[in-house]
């Protein structure tokens, strides 16, 4: 079976874990690395006056070879199938910041080779004192950071889907430990958080996706999710701060309230996967965790963690099974929401139809209703 082994692991390791890293060590792995550096994002973004969207600029992604066919079959991307060409399984990747020990093998953390954030070489004091600065001219605020990988398992065909819950859980901490370091031991280099209502004392925001399969931006086929830690906040925790400040509530407690009973695909206690009543796609699902006033994964507790690691691996499992006879590529998105106003909770959202000109003007058009989905997801799970 094909995988990276300790060796090949230590060979590239910058950091045995993450925990107590500073920032500015953290900065100087992606600036002095001149494979990164050649790939540093334009540092520039633009903000969708219509409705808040971010659009960061980075046109030395496009070079990316696992995007291009023809130039994964030279570098070793997912056209293979059993791994053997994966530049991570080979070694081939960039250094390590945190590894930790599974049943068998290890998950670690590393740096995107194509980050969309890239760390300045100075931190402007303008920049810290709002995320939003005024920009009259329109010629763009900076945005910066840092976008690191985390390799589910060192074996290339393992993930979320069909790994022990105890190797899952340990995927998840080492998740939050990042989380936490990024968000908690980094004053001074983000705008701090202080100025959302609700919000902890943090700087900066996280955001954690996984995108599985090529037709939703999977460009490698070993399993990872993507870390990045920004100045900037993304459009989806602004729009569940607008939510809290309509509501003086949480999304997360809205959804536990108002989502139709019969929506519901499992409890597991401290968390509820379900099909939200305003499914746009089908068998999107959310996995959202009861206590609302967490917000961020660092703040979890090993059984909250643990359950968010069985919901992840039941969905997962289910649009495996589900895709195929659909006759559809395989292909997902988990994105995670942790901003303010927030609570904490996860959205899966399978790849099961197009979007088309309907869409793009905010008119969702669903093959399926969120009832029919549930009930097939309950099935399944
Ligand atoms: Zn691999």
């Amino acid at each position: 079976m094909n995988r990276i082994t300790r060796e090949q692991l230590e060979a590239i390791t910058d950091r045995e874990n993450i925990e107590g890293a500073d920032v500015e060590s953290l900065f100087n792995f992606f600036r002095h690395n001149d494979d990164l550096a050649a790939h540093a994002p334009d540092n520039l973004c633009q903000i969708d006056p219509r409705d808040g969207a971010l659009i960061v600029y980075n046109s030395k992604r496009a070079k990316r070879p696992h995007d291009n066919q023809v130039a994964a079959d030279d570098a070793g991307g997912q056209s293979s199938g059993d791994g053997k060409s994966c530049p991570v399984c080979s070694g081939k990747t960039t250094g390590v910041v945190d590894v930790a020990e599974l049943s068998e093998g290890h998950t670690f953390i590393n740096k995107n080779l194509f980050p969309v954030l890239f760390p300045p070489d100075e931190i402007k004091p303008e920049w810290l004192e709002e995320p939003l600065y005024p920009d009259p001219s329109h010629h763009g605020r900076v945005s910066y950071g840092m976008h690191f990988l985390q390799w589910t398992s060192s074996y290339h065909h393992r993930d979320w889907n069909n790994m022990p819950l105890s190797d899952r859980l340990v995927v998840l901490q080492r998740l939050a430990a990042l989380e936490r370091t990024l968000l908690y031991d980094s004053d001074g280099y983000m705008p701090p958080s202080s100025q959302w209502r609700s919000q902890k004392e943090t700087s900066g925001f996280v955001s954690i996706i996984k995108n599985f399969g090529a037709p939703v931006g999977g460009s490698l086929e070993h399993g990872h999710q993507q870390i990045s830690w920004s100045n900037i906040m993304p459009r989806s925790y602004y729009d569940n701060w607008c939510f809290y400040t309509r509501h003086n509530d949480f999304f997360s407690n809205y959804m536990l309230n108002e989502n139709p009973v019969e929506l519901e695909i499992k409890d597991y206690g401290k968390a509820v996967l379900m099909v939200p009543y305003f499914m746009k796609r089908p068998y999107n699902m959310m996995l959202i965790l009861k206590d609302v006033g967490k917000q961020y994964l660092c703040e979890l507790d090993d059984d909250e963690l643990e359950e968010v690691a069985e919901g992840i691996g039941d969905a997962m499992n289910a649009i495996m099974d589900i895709m195929p006879r659909l006759g559809k590529e395989t292909a997902y998105n988990l994105v995670v929401h942790n901003g303010p106003g927030a609570g904490w909770y996860c959205e899966l959202l399978p790849y099961t139809q197009e979007t088309g000109g309907f869409e793009q003007l905010g008119m969702w058009i669903c093959q399926g209703t969120p009832a029919q989905a549930a009930t097939e997801l309950r099935r399944l799970i």
